[in-house]
């Protein structure tokens, strides 16, 4: 039998794929990447936002009206939206044959074999009330993964909690997602080797709030830094990242673990989500404006050399001129190295949406989100342009989509030169993109890049050859 999966939205999702995927291969199933011949169609899907549920509503139309006219297949719902929407999906599309929200993932062998034979299939999580907060009875399938198929060359998500406990007030993650539960750390160092041995040398550490990771063992409490100080322990692998955090009650710490550790990464995503104060509080965000200000400082202080990137909303409810400004004055101050912006839709089931009126007009929303880029993208480009001349370690992720024909000292995108070099991206250990020409094989090798120009999205290079001088001019501190 051969399953297409589809994946939409976080890092968390992609992971859930790739879990998802080991478990059918394990089942005997095999995973195609042509949608149109497969037995089975699952969509791994999001609901933080509007746009990413529309994008599921049409694939589903589309798969349904396929199988009403005669194809036979499988159609799946995985993640947040099966568990938001649940059997109200099955009505909307009625070729829809199972629903498996995150928590219920180690059972998707069996919903599909059940699916194949009779009616649809539901496997949700229960309520929040009712979720087990025992860290040995969650589910957590990610041991069975298979090492050898990771998102990309040499990288692999490490899962290290779930679920959310901080309700801001315009977020469906705490009622899709659960309670916050944070894995065993033996589990996740062992999962880790796992890895390594795989050729795996830079694990991201994932969780909805990644700072909140909080496990007692032994009477005592592991938080993340302790969590950083054992993998940093473990031989063969290079760097260590952790994706997102929250910036209420950030235990600095953390900062100390990115400073003294070797492996640990220094990059921080931290969503600011607004710069008014007012705003912030109708988020429900547990922060003010001055504690992020404090946290970013202590960062820069602390760490040095670091890249942060940060989210923000744009026309929350009630947000003025004033509130607005206040946004753009943070990423002034913050000079985040990239910001995520959306503009706000209100989402069914929130707080927020039961509580305020969507009362900022569409096309304030939209100039707003054009300026916030603008003024990001400035910032973005005046801090790359800083790097020319750097030296940086690049670990590299292939072939690049990113660069243009038009980047300058390149080749045209995916093309060879005369020898046998195609344009390549990868990342900093800032997570700054960069991209140069070098041969293909080096996906999943680090090396050092001279960075030769820049845009605001990106660094452009050339490689440093093996014994050309090293002169001091290298951006990080020496590991
Ligand atoms: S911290 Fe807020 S925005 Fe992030 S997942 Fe939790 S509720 Fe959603």
């Amino acid at each position: 039998m051969r399953v297409y999966i589809e994946t939409f939205g976080c890092q968390m999702n992609v992971l859930d794929s790739e879990l998802a995927e080991a478990l059918l291969r394990s089942a005997g199933m095999e995973i195609t990447d042509r949608e149109d011949s497969a037995d089975v169609v699952l969509l791994n899907t999001c609901s933080v936002r509007e746009h990413a549920e529309r994008k599921v509503h049409s694939r589903l139309e589309r798969l349904c009206d396929e199988k009403a006219a005669g194809r036979e297949v499988i159609i799946g719902v995985l993640g947040c939206m099966a568990q938001r929407t649940g059997e109200e999906l099955i009505k909307l599309h009625k070729g829809i044959n199972l629903l498996c929200a995150p928590g219920q993932l180690h059972r998707l062998v069996e919903l599909i074999t059940a699916a194949m034979n009779s009616s649809p299939q539901i496997a949700l999580d229960p309520p929040r009330g009712q979720a087990k907060k025992s860290t040995t009875e969650t589910g957590f399938i990610d041991l069975l993964r298979n090492p050898f198929r990771t998102h990309l060359p040499a990288q692999a998500y490490v899962r290290i909690m779930r679920g959310c406990d901080k309700f801001c007030t315009y977020c469906i993650v705490p009622y899709v997602r659960g309670p916050e539960q944070s894995r065993n750390p033996d589990e996740i160092i062992e999962e880790t080797k796992r890895l390594i041995d795989a050729g795996i040398t830079q694990i991201t550490l994932l969780g909805q709030t990644v700072n909140s990771y909080r496990f007692e063992q032994s009477g005592k409490t592991v938080g993340l830094a302790d969590l950083l100080k054992r993998l940093d322990n473990l031989t063969g692998l290079k760097r260590i990242r952790f994706i997102t955090c929250y910036p209420g009650g950030f235990d600095r710490a953390i900062l100390q673990a990115m400073r003294d550790l070797p492996k640990v990464c220094e990059y921080l995503h931290i969503p600011a989500q607004s710069g008014s104060d007012r705003i912030l509080k109708a988020m429900g965000r547990h922060y003010s404006r001055a504690d992020y200000d404090r946290l970013i400082d202590d960062a820069r202080q602390i760490v040095g050399q670091i890249g942060i990137a940060g989210d923000f909303i744009v026309g929350f409810p009630g947000e003025s001129d004033e509130d607005f400004q206040a946004s753009v004055e943070l990423i002034r101050r913050t000079r985040y190295k990239n910001s995520y912006i959306f503009k706000y839709s209100p989402r069914p089931g929130t707080v927020a949406a039961r509580r305020f009126i969507d009362d900022v007009p569409p096309e304030v929303k939209r100039r707003r989100n054009i300026e916030l880029l603008t003024v990001q993208q400035e910032v973005s480009l005046a801090d790359n342009r800083a790097l020319i001349g750097k030296v940086v370690e690049v670990l590299v992720e292939g072939k690049s989509p990113l660069a243009k024909k038009q980047n300058k000292g390149l080749s045209p995108e995916g093309s060879s030169t005369s020898d046998n070099l195609v344009q390549l991206t990868g990342r900093t250990r800032t997570d700054h993109i960069v991209v140069f020409d070098g041969p293909e094989n080096l996906a999943g090798k680090y090396v050092d890049v001279e960075i030769t120009d820049a845009t605001a999205l990106t660094l452009i290079g050339r490689q440093k050859t093996q014994g050309e001088d090293k002169k001091d001019d290298s951006y990080f501190k020496n590991h």
